[in-house]
C-alpha cells in the first residue's frame, strides 16, 4: 500500500519567528501520530535553518519549495540542490502554478530541475495541473498528459521511483474551490496511465501522487479516502497547526483499509 503524504506548502508566509510558533505548535500534536503517514514542512528558504533545528526528532521532515537547475555560479538570488541537502532538506515542490504563472517556469525547465534533485537524493515533488480554461475546454487529459511527459523527459526507472506528483488544478490553488474527490481521483488514474505507459505498470502503482487545491479540515477526508490520491499538498490550510493536523489525522484515518 502507498503511504500517504502530507506536505505544508507555506509559500512566501512566516518569518523565523512565526516558523518556530507554528512548528513548535505542531510538534505538540503530533506525538499522537507514530510514523503512519509522512508529513512535510516546505517554509520559505529563509526559515529552512531554524525549521531542521526544529524537526530534528520528530516525524517531521522538510522541503523547499523550489530550486535552481545549476550546481552552483553566478545566479544570483538562486538556490543549489546540493544546498538544501546540506540544510537537510529532504524534499522540494517543483514546477508549482505559481512559479509557472509568475515565473514563466516550463516543463522543460521543471524536468532539468527534477534531474538536479535526483542527483542529491532530494525528493522532487512535481506539480501538474490544467487552468480554468483548459478544464472548461475540455482539453484537462490533453494538458496533464503533456505536463508529464514533459516533466518526466528521460528519466530512469530508479528515479521515477523516487518521485512524487502533486495533481494542483490551477483553478483549485488558494481559491477555496477545491475539485470533487471523484474529479481528482479521474485525474490521478490518468497520471498512473501515463506513468504506465511510460515506464511500466508495476512503478506506476507505486508512485505518490498528491491531491492540491484547496484542501481543508472539511473536505481532507473525502479527497484522501479516494483510491488514486495519496496525499495532500495543502497551501492556506498549512499556515495554521490544527487545520493542517486536522488534514494529516484524514491521512492516518483514511490509510486503514
Ligand atoms: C498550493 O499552493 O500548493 C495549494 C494547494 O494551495 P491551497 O491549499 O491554498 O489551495
Amino acid at each position: 500500500m502507498r503511504k500517504k503524504v502530507i506536505a505544508g506548502n507555506w509559500k512566501m508566509n512566516k518569518d523565523i519567528h512565526e516558523t518556530a510558533g507554528l512548528i513548535n505548535e505542531l510538534k505538540e500534536r503530533i506525538k499522537d501520530f507514530q510514523n503512519e503517514v509522512d508529513v512535510v514542512l516546505c517554509p520559505p528558504f529563509t526559515s529552512l535553518v531554524v525549521a531542521k533545528s526544529l524537526v530534528q526528532g520528530t516525524p517531521m521532515k522538510l522541503g523547499a519549495q523550489n530550486m535552481s537547475q545549476h550546481d552552483d555560479g553566478a545566479y544570483t538570488g538562486e538556490v543549489s540542490a546540493r544546498m538544501l541537502t546540506t540544510i537537510g532538506c529532504e524534499y522540494v515542490i517543483l514546477g508549482h502554478s505559481e512559479r509557472r504563472q509568475y515565473f514563466k517556469e516550463t516543463d522543460d525547465l521543471v524536468n532539468a530541475k527534477v534531474k538536479k534533485a535526483l542527483k542529491v537524493m532530494l525528493t522532487p515533488i512535481i506539480c501538474v495541473g490544467e487552468t480554468l480554461e483548459e478544464r472548461e475546454s475540455g482539453v484537462t487529459d490533453r494538458i496533464i498528459a503533456a505536463q508529464i511527459k514533459g516533466v518526466l523527459h528521460e528519466l530512469s526507472s530508479e528515479e521515477i521511483q523516487k518521485c512524487i506528483i502533486a495533481y494542483e488544478p490551477v483553478w483549485a490553488i488558494g481559491t477555496g474551490k477545491n475539485a470533487t474527490p471523484d474529479q481528482a481521483n479521474q485525474v490521478h488514474k490518468l497520471i498512473r496511465k501515463l506513468v504506465s505507459q511510460l515506464f511500466s505498470w508495476s512503478l506506476a502503482e507505486k508512485l505518490v501522487i498528491q491531491y492540491g487545491g484547496s484542501m481543508n479540515a472539511q473536505n481532507a477526508a473525502d479527497l484522501l479516502s479516494q483510491s488514486d490520491i495519496d496525499g495532500g499538498l495543502i497551501g492556506g490550510a498549512s499556515l495554521k497547526s490544527d487545520t493542517f493536523m486536522a488534514i494529516v489525522q484524514a491521512g492516518v484515518e483514511a490509510r486503514i483499509p
